[in-house]
């Protein structure tokens, strides 16, 4: 950890464990380290990354103002899995929010990253470990596969509690947004309001929700997203399923099904996942890695049903689509 702290501190990357998935850390202070998070993910630079604080006193030193929304929030929810974007104050360099007058923080609740904050002792830029476009990694072997030989050091903490990225909501305006859906869910947040909170319009498709099993585009918009085709469906599909899998005998089929779900022969292998947002998540990337490393051609996936507590993992699914 004392290693770890002092390569961050010297400007090098260091990839960590968080509850969420694993980061790939730099000092946000250091506007050529967090150069270096770019240039190792190949992430364009319009995508702002998130900021990682140990307290709420070092977040309110990066921000310009601290609304009552954002006290309510942090108090509720930190750490863990949320982000609250914020205005930004001189500390934050541009690099860190893209250009933008808004920076995102969150005070992760993993033992290890807390550890690597207190120890580093500097604010800590982190998205996902993993390559642009490609999937997030849930374990430090995730990690090191996609980006081993592009850091200083991984931080193993075991596979990561909860598995998909956090929540992003914006707290700069009238009313609560939230940019990015997570396990943390709109009704929860609003609750915890006592008001409503949006959903930004396009954060999540629902009119794909009964739409026929479609094959993926593969095109560069794709995010979270395997090598592979994806297809989504529902169990009414099965048949349909089944048919592509019979038709094609090149195609190798992986098939990440909900238990007690669609459940179809002939495919190369079929992952399930527990039937609960919390199970699933905790699962959904790794059963991703695996189906991708095992070279399937075609993914099909069970779509699981809507409702608020399911967004961030569909919202994680559809991207893998696009
Ligand atoms: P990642 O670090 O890969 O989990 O992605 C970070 C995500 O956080 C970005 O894609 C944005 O959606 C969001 N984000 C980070 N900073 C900001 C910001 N200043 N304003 C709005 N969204 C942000
Ligand atoms: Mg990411």
């Amino acid at each position: 950890m004392a290693q770890a702290a002092a390569l961050i501190r010297r400007g090098e990357l260091v990839a960590f464990p968080t509850e969420t998935v694993y980061g790939l850390g730099a000092n946000a202070l250091d506007p050529d380290a967090v150069a270096r998070i770019y240039a190792a993910k190949g992430r364009p630079a319009w995508n702002p990354v998130i900021v990682h604080v140990a307290d709420v006193a070092a977040a309110k030193t990066l921000t310009r103002s601290w609304p009552e929304r954002a006290s309510r929030l942090a108090e509720a929810c930190w750490p863990g899995p949320l982000t609250l974007v914020l205005p930004k104050s001189d500390a934050i360099p541009d690099i860190v929010s893209a250009g933008g007058d808004t920076v995102a923080i969150r005070i992760p609740s993993h033992p290890a990253a807390l550890s690597l904050l207190r120890s580093a002792d500097v604010p800590i830029a982190a998205p996902s470990a993993n390559r642009f476009t490609q999937i997030s990694p849930t374990t430090a072997q995730h990690v090191a596969m996609g980006l081993g030989d592009r850091v200083s050091m991984i931080l193993d903490g075991g596979p990561c509690e909860i598995g998909i990225e956090s929540t992003v909501v914006d707290v700069t305006g009238n009313e609560a947004v939230i940019l990015r859906p997570g396990q943390l869910s709109a009704d929860t947040l609003s609750h915890l309001l006592g008001e409503r909170v949006l959903m930004r319009s396009h954060a999540l498709d629902h009119t794909l929700e009964h739409a026929a099993p479609q094959r993926s585009p593969g095109n560069a918009t794709r995010h979270y997203a395997p090598r592979a085709d994806v297809w989504l469906t529902s169990p009414d599909d099965l048949p349909e399923v089944q048919r592509a899998i019979n038709a094609d005998s090149t195609a190798r089929v992986g098939v990440l099904a909900i238990d007690g779900g669609i459940d179809a022969t002939g495919a190369h292998r079929t992952l399930h996942l527990p039937a609960t947002p919390g199970g699933y998540a905790r699962g959904l990337y790794a059963a991703l890695h695996t189906l991708d490393n095992e070279g399937c051609t075609l993914i099909v996936i069970q779509l699981p049903p809507a409702g608020a507590s399911w967004d961030g993992v569909r919202d994680r699914i559809l991207r893998a689509t696009r």
